[in-house]
């Protein structure tokens, strides 16, 4: 039964294999018939329903609406920004029929909205009163990848938001850029726990056409980074080619500065690696679908006031607003309740059986560190039951954030970044010239690349550019005068 039911394979020595079974025993996705797409089960789906409403709840205090944008994009719409077609063409897939006609003009199934949302904000914006214009969707993107896909991390149809904004001048268009990646870093975490390096990508790695693209990137326990979410500074490059135009308070005709920001369903994959453990699952409270079950645990002439006791319990944490699960099947025992929980990482157990009813009081144990307590008085222990349930979160996070700080190392010299990479894998932090080349001489040979440029800690990151040199020393790669930090990593 437990073999099973739980994970087979342990995470640190076959992450991938732990992962695809996490994925699949945890009822989070299963994988569906066209190759690279999934069905998110509502296990699943309940993660990014909390994502969801948490960062809608952020955008909306920020004078954000949701709107929607059609799947399908005319291939010459597509292509009126040549930038964003060389830089997603091999990706789309397109609709060459309908019913049984051969189209004049291919449809693109939408890879990301801009060509859509850019004229769409052309027609709305009319003068300085209408900006900022803010516009955000909820939607499904596709993107045709050849490389290898797994539910959440990689799919080729994926979930997620994207929002696009108009701006009168480019201070403003930098605050909303920095603005949405600290939204980002909030949802990733204060919800999902995790902690993150938020940074630019490096100009030959920006969403093309963009002044400048922001990342907020996470650090796996296999010591490979993923990038969590992106915050895009478009300069006025689209506002051009689209003619996102805004009359002045003296009448005369501005272009527009546009940002756009996404995060997706990758985000739950991340959550899955981040936190999981040989048994399964470990989900942060916040965004827990359950956040304590109770297993009553019976005999035949207790049932009935173990189960009633129980149900007292459920009630009264529900009253506090907690999310319970009272698990009363009769045909599971309390062992395999267990394993099904823990896998499903529930943040809390609690246990009541013939004991705790004669004792009025409740044995729990916690996921995050396997802790267990009995005899914890019961009405003190729902009086407490958010702040235990808050430590937990506390103890996700904080078990992480020591990993990262463990996992950032500096190198000197071309060989020590190699080295490092090879031997720990994590974040190599070191000195870089801004060339693409020595980035390239590193990614050769350890298929390690730049994931982010560090903000410098000591000024507002909208002042920075990717190109100013802000740090003294020689690039570790090259040797010659170094612009600023870059953390090498493996990444997703
Ligand atoms: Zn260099």
């Amino acid at each position: 039964m437990t073999q099973e039911l739980g994970i087979t394979v342990r995470k640190d020595k076959k992450p991938s294999e732990w992962y695809t079974q996490v994925v699949k025993k945890a009822e989070l996705a299963k994988y569906a018939e066209v190759k690279g797409c999934m069905i998110i089960k509502p296990y699943g789906m309940k993660l990014w329903e909390s994502i969801k409403e948490e960062f809608n709840e952020k955008i909306e205090d920020t004078g954000v609406e949701n709107a929607y944008f059609p799947l399908f994009i005319r291939e010459s719409t597509l292509a009126k920004e040549e930038d964003i077609v060389e830089g997603f063409d091999p990706e789309v897939a397109w609709v060459t029929h309908g019913g049984d006609e051969e189209l004049e003009e291919k449809i693109a199934v939408r890879p990301t909205s801009e060509s859509v949302i850019a004229p769409y904000m052309a027609d709305e914006i009319r003068s300085h009163r209408d900006l900022p214009f803010r516009v955000n969707q909820w939607a499904n993107v596709v993107r045709w990848e050849a490389t290898d896909t797994r539910p959440f991390l990689r799919t080729r149809e994926f979930l997620w938001q994207e929002g696009h904004t108009a701006h009168a001048t480019e201070e403003s268009a930098d605050e909303e850029t920095m603005l949405r990646l600290d939204q980002y870093r909030e949802i990733i975490e204060d919800h999902l726990a995790i902690p993150s390096i938020l940074g630019y990508k490096p100009e030959h790695d920006k969403f093309p056409g963009a002044k400048y693209t922001t990342t907020i990137e996470t650090l796996m326990p296999d010591g490979k980074s993923i990038q969590s979410g992106t915050s895009h500074q478009l300069g006025q490059h689209f506002a051009e080619a689209f003619e996102i135009e805004f009359e002045d308070e003296d009448s005369n005709t501005q272009t527009c500065w546009t940002t756009s920001w996404g995060l997706s369903t990758r985000t739950i994959g991340a959550l899955i690696m981040a936190h999981g453990d040989n048994d399964g699952l470990r989900l942060p409270p916040s965004i827990a679908p359950v956040q304590t079950v109770i297993v009553p645990i019976y005999q035949e002439d207790n049932r009935e006031k173990v189960m009633e006791y129980a149900e007292k319990v459920s009630e009264k944490l529900e009253q506090k607003g907690l999310r319970v699960e009272l698990d009363d099947r009769d045909h599971r025992t309390p062992g395999y309740k267990f394993n099904e929980w823990e896998l499903k990482g529930v943040p809390l157990r609690i246990e009541v059986g013939p004991n705790e009813v004669e004792d009025e009081t409740v044995t729990t144990v916690r996921r995050d560190n396997s802790e267990k307590e009995m005899g914890i008085n019961r009405e003190e222990f729902i009086e407490e039951a958010e702040e235990r349930l808050e430590e937990i979160q506390k103890g996700l996070y904080t078990e992480l954030e020591k990993y990262l700080k463990e996992n950032i190392r500096e190198a000197e010299s071309k060989q020590e970044i190699l080295a490092t990479i090879g031997k720990n894998r994590g974040y190599v932090k070191t000195r870089w010239c801004g060339k693409e080349k020595c980035e390239d001489e590193i990614k050769e040979e350890v298929s390690a690349e730049i994931v982010v440029l560090p903000f410098r800690e000591d000024s507002k990151p909208a002042s920075i550019q990717a190109s100013d040199k802000h740090i003294d020393g020689e690039c570790a790669v090259c040797g010659e005068n170094a612009e600023r930090w870059a953390y090498f990593a493996k990444n997703y």
